[in-house]
């Protein structure tokens, strides 16, 4: 058998949508097609207004925001500290922090089941920060049509005034975007002030200049081709969907057969279907898709066709729900269920993680005890003839307020702490304490015991922590 693979040469130039293409060769790599997005008000758009607006609030404040003297939201990396709506996280606390990401990527799969990617097309910063690109360049450049008409136009004044608005409004948008993301590292007011003084590091420089661009070139330029090229999401939605997951969908069943007809006219008598055929509904889709081809993984389930086509169906005095959020199952006439076991083990998990982690957070203790031997001398006798051992105390305080501890210990008749036996640590701080610990020589049987070293704060009366050692003495 011959092992040899047949190899033709191909003319790379060849395009295999094109019917003179006689070579049939595939082109492997399609050139970016601009997609002019047509603006269309309706429901739909109404509500991503509500949650664009929403975010991008939320976004621009929480930076400035305080809460007992803390920042609302700061990811303070030198100190390793995060604050977050009043509670101080730490290192120890990762875990907090990996629940988190596992109950929103859970709620996502959650919502996802139901109702497909409404993440996507309402909540995602790809799509917030598009939405609000797109807006400024209606404002400026105008509508589809005078969009396109503008490009195409020879370079003119007007043509160079327009272009270098827009591109001044999306990078001034853009830079307000990158100093904000910085702004939860780095206290935003002094970013602000060491930036426009040059007192900054490099790194501050350069994640503000990095987020700018990066912003400028998703939103701006990119666009679809993010969530079309970059984004894992778009790929791996399809195995959280099934029959019942309710997504945006043209009907075929009313819509079919498309053609245009006149607004008195009755489409039975003309056999054909309600989709007249407009094409609106491709003109206002941001990824440049027809729903009427289906379910396609570029639809980011903005839902914009839906209100498109409901204004032309409005118009035409058809019904509206053309195109709607629908399920499989219902297009096909059967009953479509919202419960069922995907939902069922998704919505389990998702409760069970909340719940442990509403459970750790309620019983997290604010503070943390270690105990470290010192390892240098195993014992000492001091001058009152009594045996001492040295530890280091490590008191870490995770309160938002500043504790004073008292210091104890017991396991041995008659033990004393020979330093401070109380020492008060300030919010965040993690001290080491060198304690003196000394016995009388008589109640030693063994030269190994188990002691308890217990602090208490002053302040609040629930707050004690206790941790176990040992104190060495002679062997008997
Ligand atoms: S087809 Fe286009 S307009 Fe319709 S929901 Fe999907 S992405 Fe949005
Ligand atoms: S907007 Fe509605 S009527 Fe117009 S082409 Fe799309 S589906 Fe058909």
């Amino acid at each position: 058998m011959s092992s040899e693979i047949p190899v033709k040469q191909v003319d790379p130039s060849s395009d295999p949508s094109d019917k003179n293409n006689k070579s049939g060769t595939v082109e492997l790599y399609a050139s970016r097609k601009k997609i002019y997005v047509k603006e269309v008000e309706g429901f739909f758009q109404r509500i991503r207004n509500v949650s664009l607006l929403l975010l991008m609030g939320m976004y621009f404040l929480f930076v400035w925001l305080t809460l007992d003297g803390q920042p609302l939201i700061h990811f303070d990396l030198p100190a390793r500290e995060f604050h977050l709506y009043g509670t101080t996280f730490y290192p120890k606390d990762f875990f907090l922090l990996s629940g988190m990401l596992i109950i929103s990527a859970f709620g996502l799969f959650f919502i996802t089941t139901l109702f497909g990617r409404v993440w996507c097309g309402y909540t995602c910063p790809q799509t917030v920060w598009t939405f609000i690109f797109m807006w400024v360049e209606e404002r400026i450049e105008g509508s589809r049509n005078q969009r396109m008409k503008l490009d195409k136009a020879p370079r003119s004044s007007q043509k160079v005034i327009k272009k270098s608005l827009k591109h001044t409004a999306w990078l001034l948008i853009a830079l307000a975007t990158g100093l904000t993301f910085v702004g939860y590292f780095y206290p935003i007011r002094e970013l602000l002030a060491d930036l426009f003084t040059l007192q900054a590091n490099g790194w501050a420089f350069f994640w503000v200049g990095f987020f700018t661009v990066a912003t400028y070139l998703n939103a701006g330029w990119m666009r679809e081709q993010v969530c079309l090229y970059m984004c894992p999401y778009a790929r791996f939605q399809s195995v959280m969907f099934d029959p019942d997951t309710r997504v945006v969908s043209y009907d075929p069943n009313r819509g079919e057969p498309r053609g245009g007809r006149r607004k008195d006219a009755n489409p039975a008598d003309l056999g054909l279907g309600d989709c007249i055929d407009c094409g609106q509904c491709v003109q206002v889709c941001p990824t440049g898709i027809d729903i009427r081809d289906g379910l396609q993984y570029e639809c980011i389930g903005c839902a914009l066709c839906i209100d498109a086509c409901d204004e032309i169906m409005d118009k035409m005095e058809y019904p509206r729900g053309l195109i709607r959020y629908t399920t499989e199952n219902e297009l096909e006439g059967k009953p479509s269920k919202l419960l069922r076991p995907r939902t069922f083990g998704y919505g389990a998990v998702l409760a069970i993680m909340i719940g442990a982690i509403v459970f750790v957070l309620a019983t997290r203790v604010p503070a943390q005890l270690d105990v470290l031997r010192d390892r240098g001398a195993l014992f000492n006798f001091n001058g009152d003839g009594r045996i001492e051992n040295t530890y280091t105390l490590k008191i870490a305080n995770m309160a938002e307020v500043p504790h004073t501890f008292s210091i104890a210990v017991s396991g041995m008749e008659g033990m004393r702490v020979l330093t401070d036996t109380t020492v008060t640590v300030v919010s965040g701080e993690n001290r080491s304490l060198p304690t003196v610990v000394d016995v009388d020589p008589e109640i030693i049987t063994q030269s190994n015991n188990t002691i308890r070293f217990q602090i208490s704060s002053e302040s609040d009366e629930s707050l004690i922590l206790e941790t176990e050692s040992r104190f060495v003495g002679p062997n008997r």
